[in-house]
């Protein structure tokens, strides 16, 4: 089934790029929005049918925040493509529907952004396999959740099914199965199934007749994940198959989490907020302060520009080593964009964490790296978020704000943000460990 990308953009060129980079991904199109209300009116038309957003954070009717509310309020998985990087833009990808985003530089940055949309399609696609001898019911069944538009394959028997599900360019992950078939019935497919996959892995709904008890006892044994009894009212097939989806979503989540970057062996951003709520609630009950800080690479692109791409990534990869060094085994670390990562440190004092930051921050600036012919180093801006929170997103706003302004201050620092609840309140510039948590206000 073909998957859409909604594309709200205003820039002709740039929707044209956009547009020409998607023919070259088989099985995915895309609908056009050139303002805020033509995205309202084609959501609420197309809904179903769209499965992805790219948006443009400066359109003609409509501020960022709306536009990103927009597509939250749908739970469209979005990637945000801009033209600038500040900070308030920078607030807008805390959100958790933006998987990411991408800096209209040039034909690159299009490439790039379809390339993760086409990802991130390809990783969710599912494929659903009617299994039943009466044409009839696979037709209802089939009718019953056409509203989830999901990929729909039929069987006639288990047998034929075992077939297909074995072929995996059919991504097969959910069933719903008849029990009386001929050469092969629902109870052997399934058990057949689950000697293949588990069910966290591939999701079998069962489906027979009320006076049939025993047997759905039997299927529930043997590991089918849901039963429907025939004959069914469309709702509950509908209802039934969306929560198995949702189950096996969950699984698939927690699997990419597990996931790491796969160019530093870094958890990713999924990961940090995963496992970053989970340690900000646990304090936030305690009422402990906890220390979100992001670390920025300075000046990455020279190093790009002048010893090249792979150069880059290389520097890239040394990120973690000091990171790994200077880091507790329980803080939380994650590469959060191109050359920017995210710290979640508990259990600290905000003199430590300035220690630690300090420490990180000048052993960047003593790092020489050797890559090829070429010897260079680079150094990184740190913002630095310390207290006790509303939520994990404030704090990396804060901290994120705290980092612009390091940036803004000539580089290779820390800035301290301090006050959750003023968020344009002091901002501390540490220059050395021996700094306390308040030395220079401004
Ligand atoms: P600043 O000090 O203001 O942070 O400047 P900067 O050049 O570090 O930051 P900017 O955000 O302008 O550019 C970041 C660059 O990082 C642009 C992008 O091409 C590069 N980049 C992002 N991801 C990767 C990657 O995986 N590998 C390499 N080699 N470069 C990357
Ligand atoms: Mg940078
Ligand atoms: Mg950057």
């Amino acid at each position: 089934m073909k998957k859409n990308i909604l594309i709200v953009e205003d820039n002709e060129n740039t929707l044209n790029a956009l547009q020409k980079e998607i023919q070259k991904y088989e099985g995915i199109g895309a609908f056009i929005a050139s303002n805020y209300r033509d995205a309202i009116k084609l959501l609420r038309k197309e809904r179903n049918n769209i499965h992805f957003a790219i948006i443009d954070l400066t359109l003609p009717d409509a501020n960022e925040k709306q536009i990103v509310a927009l597509t939250n309020s749908h739970h469209l998985p979005s990637i945000i493509f801009t033209g600038t990087s500040d900070a308030k833009m920078r607030d807008l990808v805390f959100n958790k529907e933006v998987i990411d985003y991408v800096l209209k530089e040039n034909r690159k940055s299009v490439a790039y952004a379809i390339k993760r949309a086409y990802q991130f399609l390809k990783q969710h696609q599912r494929t659903l396999l009617i299994v039943d001898d009466s044409q009839l019911y696979r037709m209802a069944i089939k009718n019953a959740i056409a509203p989830l538009s999901i990929t729909v394959m039929e069987a006639e028997n288990g047998a034929e099914a075992l077939k297909m599900i074995q072929n995996e360019a059919n991504n097969i992950s959910i069933a719903i199965t008849d029990f009386n078939m001929p050469v092969m019935d629902g109870m052997e497919l399934t058990m057949k199934i689950r000697a293949l996959y588990n069910r966290d892995e591939f999701a079998v709904i069962a489906a027979s007749t009320m006076d049939d008890r025993e047997i759905i006892k039997k299927f529930l044994k043997i590991g089918i994940n849901d039963f429907i009894f025939k004959p069914f009212e469309n709702d509950e097939v509908l209802v039934k198959v969306q929560s198995a989806l949702e189950v096996l979503d969950l699984f698939q989540e927690t699997k990419d989490l597990a996931n790491k970057d796969f160019l530093t062996g870094a958890y990713n951003r999924r990961y940090f907020f995963d496992v970053g709520d989970a340690i900000f609630a646990k304090n936030k009950r305690k009422k402990l302060p906890i220390a979100v800080a992001m670390i920025d690479i300075d000046h990455f692109k020279r190093i790009n520009d002048i010893y090249g791409h792979d150069a880059g990534d290389f520097a890239l990869k040394t990120v973690i080593e000091v990171l790994k060094d200077s880091l507790r085994k329980s803080d939380l670390f994650a590469r959060f964009g191109g050359e920017e990562f995210a710290l979640l440190l508990e259990e600290i004092t905000c003199e430590d964490v300035q220690k630690v930051l300090e420490k990180i921050r000048s052993t960047f600036e003593a790092q020489r790296i050797v890559f090829d012919d070429a010897t260079f180093s680079y150094t990184v801006s740190i913002g630095l978020a310390f207290g006790n929170f509303k939520t994990l997103e404030e704090a990396l706003n804060l901290s994120d704000r705290a980092l612009y302004q390091a940036k803004n201050n000539g580089r290779n620092q820390t800035v301290l943000n301090q006050s959750p609840n003023h968020p344009h309140g002091i901002n501390v510039r540490l220059m050395s460990s021996e700094a306390g948590c308040v030395k220079e206000v401004f």
